[in-house]
């Protein structure tokens, strides 16, 4: 829908003020002037403009006038050296002040133009009929109502009220600022309305919905052209009011492609694709915009082979139709052809490459994101800009991949880049998901713009790494700097006392976050209430705390459940909870698996085979214990037991020698966490050979000591594993962190940071 922007009939507002060369310090023209109308380019004039300098031409305020007009107005102008020109002028006249505003607004600076029209107004000159329509067309711009209101304010203080000019300004302002009462008293008060003014009034109520009062006011047009049709006729299409497009599309006198084009976008997003087809064979004339709005149709409708089609007869292939089929594949999982027609554009810009980046971690190829990436910056001219660096910040935070994480990091003080709020949140986003809190903390302390977004990034990240209290403390300095929480701080904050067991804490939070900050509890919260509940080992208050939910329970609710009742070794709630899970959602296998796990745990043999044999009825299979550990850019998985890498020579002996220091520091393993009929022994082995284990191995081999070590597991870690880390990273004095499936834990000096607490 962005482009729709595009389409938009550009209404040509105020196209010529009655007299715009009008000088009011008007004097004969010298001869040498008729040179500057010669002038075709800057440099030209700059010629001129120095031999006025020689001869003193210059100190004439008509030729300096002119000098300015043409370059702050012509097309060859330029905005920095009108400035140079003006402030060299000693009591500029009205008319300068009025070619400088509008110079403003013509190169795009209009907040500067604001700025003039304020100096202008400290000034000795008083503004005229010929400066507001410029002042008012950048509040428009702006959709300044605030500005708007004074500039109208000073329009009658200084006597222009009744000046129709002005008055079709100031209708087109507040239509533009959407205060369409405001323009309306303003319209039927008006003398003369112009065409502008009316297509002001049935756009501004369009743009509202209002289309009713915009139909009717554009019934009683005493003259409609084409403009106005183009304008309403793009307003209803923007709607999806198909009908009325239809009909007002057929009643147009003299179609414009404009108004082909409104069809088109109409039936494309709110009717059929082939009703759109039919039109677009239809059009006599076509331009980009009808391309465009051609192919996407059939891109967002899944049909890629028609809009790789059309894309293909199109007469000049741009950039933004190249965009559209490669991000259409991109969000079909169609990565090879994504890439292999990037290979093929003539020209790529920013948004190609942030097209392919974004593309690949939207189907989680992250890898194939940061090659993509590393190949930007060494054969491309073109710089990544936040949209890229986001993009690849989210893969880094999808991988684990802290280093280049932080390369980018680097990356961004070296050029420069401005860290706003999203950038920011997504720096801390980063590194708290890759186990770096005190970097996180860093980067959040470090930002002179925090937004909401930051705050809840932080404490949501502090609440993962089990730092409640501090979470909870992040609140109140959250409160302090006056930025007000919403839901998804609660959500980080009440999932922080989750992690840390904090249940009071929890409790008061949950209650404080309707009473006192108004706001309502959603399924989210009430998820993290269970999570809390159900962590602490308050199983039977989880179950009733479910069961009385003004909303039906979600999987992850009842999952908590489940989850917990493994940890307790309570079986009677263990059955309940998996019994409602398996209703809920029957194709889980791993609610099977913890099932039969607590089963397992209780030595409830015959049940685990009961179990199993069902999953194998259900064709489901047990998902595998899987960890990653990312090193120099590459990202390793490791699955239980696995040999496939090559340095598993050197993995397994390294595994081995952790048995051996294991045991000679007093760690015994635990055979209750493998849940299989085996004896003592076997489970010994079994425990050894986890993923988790694995990765810390190839960790320790594979980095420099006193390397900190981060590992993935895609499940929950296991006790054994959590003990067995513990006592590992005493013994090789490491940093180790390990981020499983709801939480992090940093192992550091033989303890983790959770507590025991997971
Ligand atoms: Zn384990
Ligand atoms: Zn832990």
């Amino acid at each position: 829908m962005a482009i729709a922007a595009t389409i938009c009939p550009t209404l040509t507002i105020h196209s010529t003020p009655k007299n715009l060369s009008k000088n009011s310090d008007h004097v004969p023209a010298p001869k040498s002037v008729s040179l500057l109308e010669m002038c075709k380019d800057m440099k030209e004039l700059c010629q001129v403009h120095s031999q006025f300098i020689k001869s003193g031409h210059i100190n004439d305020k008509f030729t300096v006038s002119r000098i300015l007009a043409l370059s702050a107005l012509s097309d060859f102008g330029n905005l920095h050296y009108s400035r140079l020109i003006f402030y060299h002028i000693s009591k500029p006249n009205s008319f300068i002040w009025n070619t400088m505003i509008r110079g403003c607004v013509q190169h795009g600076s209009p907040e500067e133009a604001i700025l003039m029209y304020i100096q202008l107004l400290q000034s000795p000159i008083s503004p005229n009929e010929l400066t507001f329509p410029s002042v008012l067309k950048v509040c428009s711009q702006l959709q300044a109502l605030e500005e708007g209101k004074q500039v109208h304010a000073q329009v009658t203080k200084f006597g222009f009220g009744s000046d129709g000019f002005v008055q079709n300004s100031l209708i087109h302002m507040y239509s533009m600022c959407h205060e369409n009462c405001e323009a309306r008293t303003l319209f039927d008060k008006s003398v003369r309305p112009d065409i502008v003014s009316w297509t002001s009034m049935v756009c501004g109520y369009a743009k509202l919905g209002m289309i009713d009062s915009a139909f009717e006011l554009f019934e009683q047009m005493p003259e409609k052209n084409s403009v106005s049709w183009d304008a309403l006729i793009f307003e209803c299409s923007r709607l999806g009011r198909v009908e009325m497009v239809d009909s007002l599309f057929q009643r147009m006198p003299r179609r414009t492609l404009n108004s082909w084009n409104s069809m088109l976008f109409c039936h494309a997003n709110f009717g059929s694709v082939l009703m759109a087809r039919s039109l677009f064979d239809k059009m006599l004339e076509r331009n980009e915009f009808s391309w465009h709005t051609m192919i996407s149709a059939y891109v967002d409708n899944g049909l890629l082979e028609q809009g790789h089609q059309l894309f293909g007869q199109m007469p000049c292939r741009d950039v933004v139709a190249w965009h559209l089929i490669l991000s259409g594949y991109m969000k079909q999982g169609e990565a090879e052809i994504a890439q292999n027609l990037f290979y093929e554009m003539p020209e790529r810009n920013v948004i190609s490459w942030n097209t392919m980046v974004a593309g690949f971690v939207r189907n989680s190829r992250f890898e194939e994101a940061l090659l993509l990436f590393q190949e930007m910056q060494k054969v491309s001219e073109v710089k990544p800009n936040n949209w890229t660096l986001l993009s690849i910040l989210s893969a880094c935070t999808s991988l684990g991949a802290l280093d280049q994480g932080q390369w980018i990091h680097a990356y961004i003080e070296r050029n420069h880049i401005r860290k706003d709020a999203i950038l920011g949140t997504a720096l801390i986003d980063m590194y708290s998901k890759c186990g770096a809190m005190g970097k996180a903390q860093q980067v959040f302390h470090e930002s002179t713009d925090k937004d909401i977004g930051m705050w809840n990034a932080m404490i949501s990240g502090l609440g993962h790494h089990g730092h409640g209290r501090e979470a909870i403390e992040l609140l109140s300095e959250m409160l302090e700097s006056n930025v007000k929480p919403n839901a998804i701080t609660f959500v980080g904050l009440l999932s922080a006392c989750s992690h840390a067991g904090l249940v009071d804490e929890g409790l008061r939070h949950f209650s404080l976050m309707s009473e006192v900050y108004n706001i309502n509890p959603g399924l989210e919260h009430y998820g993290c209430m269970v999570d809390l509940l159900s962590r602490a080992g308050f199983l039977f208050e989880a179950k009733d705390f479910i069961e009385s939910l003004p909303l039906k329970p979600s999987i992850k609710m009842w999952g908590a459940l489940l989850t917990a009742c493994m940890s307790y070794s309570n079986l009677e709630l263990g059955e309940y909870a998996a019994k409602q899970l398996m209703e809920l959602d029957p194709e889980d296998s791993g609610n099977y698996v913890t099932l039969s796990n607590i089963y397992a745990s209780k030595e409830q043999w015959a049940k685990v085979v009961e179990v199993r044999e069902e999953m194998k009825k259900k064709g489901l299979k047990k998902t595998p214990g899987c960890s990653m550990f990312t090193v120099n850019g590459f990202s390793y998985k490791l699955l239980v037991g696995d040999r496939s890498h090559d340095q598993r020579e050197k993995v397994y002996s390294m595994l081995e020698e952790m048995g051996k220091r294991l045991k000679e520091a007093g760690h015994v393993a635990d055979p209750t966490h493998v849940h299989l009929r085996l004896n003592t022994r076997e489970k010994e082995i079994e425990l050894a050979y986890h993923s988790e284990k694995l990765a810390l191995a190839f960790g320790l081999i594979s980095t420099k000591p006193g390397t900190r070590i981060c590992i993935f597991k895609n499940l929950r870690i296991c006790g054994d594993c959590h003990s067995a880390i513990k006592h590992l990273s005493k013994i090789y004095n490491r940093e180790i962190v390990v981020r499983d499936q709801s939480r992090f834990h940093c192992f550091k000096d033989g303890s983790c940071s959770c507590m025991e607490f997971w």
